[in-house]
């Protein structure tokens, strides 16, 4: 499913997070130093990484994997506690630290080890070999996800030589096909049903202003479905100087004009509720009086017309349907045999995909017009709860380092691994301890990159995260 590759971002998914950061006036600004020992290792682990071209298809996995298990191994870890399985043409990996209360359930760490392609012509400099240069690391998955694998990689190490001792075990799971499949989630997801939280290192995260300072810290807890429909109308066709009344472009035109106009109902859960609310210290006119009623009432009528005329809140309201591709026809003198379009869903949490597509059976309102639901990438799943100990720890580790920045609840247009993670009975949170610049969001594009300074706080991030939540 390359086509969800397009919607997810470490930082943009911060749904209209961007948008405060004119808004804002920032605290102070003191990122964490670390040992410098540490910050190099970190550092050339992400360097190795993106080495690894492990782009679906490519072979590379396991020999990614092998190099991560052998960063832990040398740091201390039993070989026989991490373990390296293929799962359909890629690999998982999970590392075990054993924890000294077995009553306790595991916490998860995840990642994804695979990228998005990126092809050498289109790039400035190779994308498989890591460049650090002007302050940046560069390299395909230089952020997208390696950069958090690497930071938790280097954490765990650390940790590791250092003796500490969890009280519950902490369990990083690694995928190998979360830009495509998911078939390797699935199976860590199922593996992995019994633990007690996911930490996600592949969505949320700090957002910097462009002069460097922290704006807001993002933490995903939830994530809208994506699925894509095909309506499909076939016909007869014949000459176009014989035209009649049966038409296969104009079927499905006449059947996407009625989908077009219909909107499906403004919805809540707590996520988009601490969304909204922590939006409004920062909003004015007659967005935030569109804010403040709709949390007084969600059925105000006015209130919802006026938040969905924006696009930057739109996706937070409900679920959304959109065509977003169209073919037909095989010749300009023949009447078309065949009419296809696309209709992309963003699906509220909660939401059955099947409900979703009944409803648009329904308003296309027309039995010629086939829809089917060809990807499988996508599940279901609830919000996850915003747990007090996991708001705790996260506004801990943030505060550590950026004291008093606001930390924003959010949920993304989704997906990432953590769906299916909810979807296994799993409260997981994205989590990410990258702050970064809006302009310096490369992910899935060309000349990914990730700031050099950015290493040291995403390190204490993650010290700071596993020590309070896996105590
Ligand atoms: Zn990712």
């Amino acid at each position: 499913m390359k086509s969800r590759s397009q919607i997810k971002h470490c930082v943009s998914a911060l749904i209209g997070l961007a948008a405060m950061a004119t808004a804002v006036s920032a605290p102070a600004a003191s990122p964490p130093k670390v040992d410098q020992a540490l910050h190099d290792q970190a550092l050339g682990i992400l360097q190795k990484s993106i080495g690894f071209r492990t782009v679906d298809g490519a072979g590379q996995m396991p020999a990614y994997a092998e190099y991560l298990k052998s960063v832990l191994v040398e740091a201390g870890f039993a070989p026989g506690d991490i373990t390296i399985e293929p799962v359909a043409n890629t690999a998982t990996l999970v590392a075990h630290y054993r924890g000294t209360d077995s009553s306790k359930k595991p916490l998860l760490l995840l990642g994804h080890m695979d990228v998005v392609e990126a092809k050498r012509e289109d790039w400035k400099r190779d994308p498989f070999t890591a460049v650090v240069e002007n302050g940046y690391v560069f390299g395909r998955g230089s952020v997208d996800n390696k950069f958090e694998i690497s930071m938790m990689t280097a954490t765990l190490a650390k940790l590791k030589r250092e003796g500490w001792k969890p009280r519950r075990d902490v369990i990083l799971a690694l995928s190998g096909d979360e830009e495509t499949q998911m078939v390797s989630t699935r199976k860590l997801a199922s593996q992995f049903k019994h633990a007690e939280l996911a930490l996600n290192g592949d969505a949320g995260g700090g957002l910097l202003s462009e002069d460097g300072k922290p704006v807001v810290y993002g933490l995903q807890a939830g994530e809208k479905t994506y699925a894509d429909f095909k309506l499909t109308v076939t016909n007869p066709g014949g000459h176009s100087s014989r035209p009649g009344k049966v038409n296969a472009i104009n079927q499905l035109a006449k059947a996407l004009d009625r989908i077009a106009a219909y909107e499906f109902p403004a919805m809540q859960n707590e996520l988009t509720r601490a969304y909204f609310k922590a939006s409004l210290p920062k909003l004015s006119g007659p967005i935030a009086d569109a804010i403040k009623k709709y949390l007084a009432d969600p059925n105000d009528a006015a209130a919802i017309a006026t938040l969905s005329a924006d696009p930057g809140y739109v996706g937070q309201l409900r679920t959304t349907c959109v065509a977003t591709q169209i073919e037909g026809g095989h010749a300009p003198n023949a009447l078309p045999q065949k009419a296809v379009a696309n209709i992309n869903c963003r699906i509220f949490p909660g939401v059955a995909v099947a409900d979703v597509q009944k409803t648009l059976v329904d308003v296309a309102a027309d039995p010629e017009v086939v829809m089917t639901l060809p990807g499988s990438g996508s599940a279901a799943s609830d919000a996850s709860p915003l747990r007090a100990d996991v708001m705790n720890a996260v506004t801990k580790a943030v505060h550590a380092s950026y004291p008093g920045l606001s930390i924003v609840p959010s949920m993304s247009a989704g997906a990432t691994d953590s769906m299916h993670f909810r979807g296994a009975g799993v409260p997981s949170y994205g989590v990410s301890g990258l702050f970064m610049k809006d302009s310096d969001d490369f992910a899935h594009g060309l000349d990914e990159r990730a700031p050099v300074a950015a290493i040291d706080g995403a390190l204490a991030h993650w010290d700071s995260l596993l020590k309070a939540l896996a105590r």
